[in-house]
């Protein structure tokens, strides 16, 4: 069997930029990376080879946060209007809608994703971002106010705030959402005028260094945005370490926000970590199951699992548990198991096989540890990176596939039987980034939202973000936001001003 993508769906633009050599985006230009080493890019529909890209070590990201620091500090950027920030976002969002069909196969033969889910989530996603950072560009501003100054009691002051912008950012970004995730660390930037080195993950540089060149199609300065492919131990270490950047501004694992937040807070950087999660989904017993149960199975089965929010346990009142479990899997069983690029694909390849591997690993344990396999949790045979999704009963919440992010599709349902009782397993573990409830009750609805200790919580949906919203994760899913107005902010340094009239 081979479920290898059909690349005579590619447009001819998709397929020219998925293939050959790419190199490093600096200073407005493509640059061979100065050791002279590139990577591979893998399609995970086969496993084999596409294209390669330039693989960064310190000295090309000294070349690129040199350029952003240059290009921050002097020539046409810091010169700009907000209005004319603005304009080149607005144009810039424009470009990539106009493509938006070449971006999303591009992501799709890069990643394994479904091509419905590049298309929406991000190519158009990183449209709407655009235009939405786009507004905020001319309504930034500071406060004016009459001063107290208690201890000058004949004298009169006035103060004021100006905001401005940081500086140079380092966006490092997963390889769960390339493009949008790319487009979250750059639009903020452009709207407050800051600077930015972006790093995509190893598995998919290709978008990231597309949108690097409708940048400069859309005319935003050289320099503004810069781009280096390359390793997270090389190339990343020496972004976050460099003393030009400012920010960083990072979205991944965990234990890696822990060695950025190692290396950042000793040279006082300021910082933004969007990191992991284990999510938990609660069905009460009053739910409109028609929506509850295909809401718990998109929560974990959407974008294959590898969603930082995706609802990968499942607490499901006693009275309709088997009910949910097995609709739940019968919708993972409906699934058509395929390339990305292929329209009638319900369940496309994880991202690489060494993470399916991981994946199928933690349903081993589970069972190892005495957990039930429910549903699936198997490879598929074929050279792809595919893999059946797993739901496990039984498990303990002690138990590594409870507490641990797998970032796959696998589910972990437990019945419970008051709110109450399972408040301490949905807080139960390092995690507080998402949470959902489905239910009509208001009142436990209420209960929910009050105790349950995540970032963002939903009702009767799941997973639904919204730029307007910040984003971030409590405990060790993460430091500060992005996206909505306080993501924004987090890309400006006050300045207080005060006045002696
Ligand atoms: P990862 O942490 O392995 O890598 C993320 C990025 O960090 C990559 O670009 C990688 O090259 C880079 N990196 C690795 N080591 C580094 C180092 N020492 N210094 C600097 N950079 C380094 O994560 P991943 O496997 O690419 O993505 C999956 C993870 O991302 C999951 O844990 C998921 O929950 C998380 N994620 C979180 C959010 C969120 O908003 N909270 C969104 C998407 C994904």
């Amino acid at each position: 069997m081979t479920l290898a993508n059909d690349y005579s769906l590619l447009s001819d633009a998709a397929r020219a930029f998925a293939s050959g050599r790419r190199e490093l985006f600096i200073d407005g230009e493509w640059r061979a990376p100065r050791a002279g080493r590139y990577r591979p890019v893998i399609d995970p529909s086969h496993g084999g080879a596409i294209a390669e890209v330039a693989e960064a070590d310190a000295a090309d990201v000294d070349d690129a946060v040199r350029a952003a620091r240059r290009a921050f500090e002097s020539g046409p950027w810091p010169a700009m209007r907000p209005h004319e920030r603005e304009a080149l976002m607005l144009k810039l969002a424009e470009l990539i809608a106009a493509e938006a069909a070449t971006i999303a196969q591009i992501e799709t033969v890069n990643s394994g994703k479904l091509i419905q889910n590049t298309r929406l989530f991000d190519a158009d996603f990183s449209v709407y971002t655009l235009r939405y950072m786009a507004g905020w560009a001319t309504k930034l501003h500071g406060k004016t106010m009459e001063l107290s100054v208690p201890y000058l009691p004949g004298a009169r002051f006035s103060g004021f705030t100006r905001l401005q912008p940081l500086g140079v950012v380092a966006g490092i970004t997963p390889w769960n959402v390339p493009l949008c995730e790319a487009v979250w660390k750059l639009a903020p930037v452009l709207a407050t005028g800051c600077t930015i080195v972006l790093k995509p993950a190893e598995q998919t540089p290709l978008t990231t260094l597309r949108l690097a060149e409708l940048c400069a199609e859309a005319g935003i300065p050289a320099g503004v945005v810069n781009v280096v492919t390359g390793s997270g131990a090389v190339a990343g270490a020496a972004l976050v370490e460099h003393p030009g950047v400012d920010k960083i501004n990072f979205t991944g694992s965990t234990e890696v926000g822990r060695i950025i937040a190692g290396s950042a807070g000793p040279r006082l950087k300021k910082y933004n970590l969007e990191l992991g999660g284990k999510s938990p989904v609660v069905i009460a017993a009053d739910a409109d199951l028609g929506a509850a149960i295909p809401g718990a199975a998109w929560a974990i089965l959407g974008n294959h699992g590898q969603n930082c929010c995706a609802g990968s346990r499942l607490y499901v009142h006693r009275s309709i548990f088997d009910k949910v479990v097995e609709g739940v899997a019968e919708i993972a069983a409906s699934l058509k198991i395929g390339p990305g690029l292929d329209p009638s694909t319900g369940l496309g390849p994880m991202v690489s096989h060494a993470h399916r591997d991981r994946v199928l690993g933690y349903v081993e344990r589970g069972v190892a540890d005495g957990a039930s396999l429910f549903f699936g949790g198997e490879a598929v045979d074929d050279p792809g990176a595919y893999l059946r999704p797993a739901i496990i009963v039984g498990a303990r919440p002690t138990d590594a596939v409870v507490q641990e992010e797998i970032f796959g599709p696998v589910l972990v349902a437990t019945p419970f039987d008051d709110m109450d009782g399972v408040m301490p397993q949905l807080n139960g573990t390092s995690f507080g980034l998402g949470a959902s409830i489905w239910s009509r009750d208001f009142d436990l609805i209420e209960d929910f939202v009050d105790r349950v200790q995540a970032g963002t919580v939903w009702i009767n949906n799941h997973n639904t973000l919204d730029l307007s919203l910040p984003f971030g994760g409590w405990k060790q899913s993460g430091v500060g936001h992005e996206l909505g107005e306080e993501g924004l902010m987090s890309h400006l340094a006050i300045k207080a001003g005060v006045v002696r009239r």
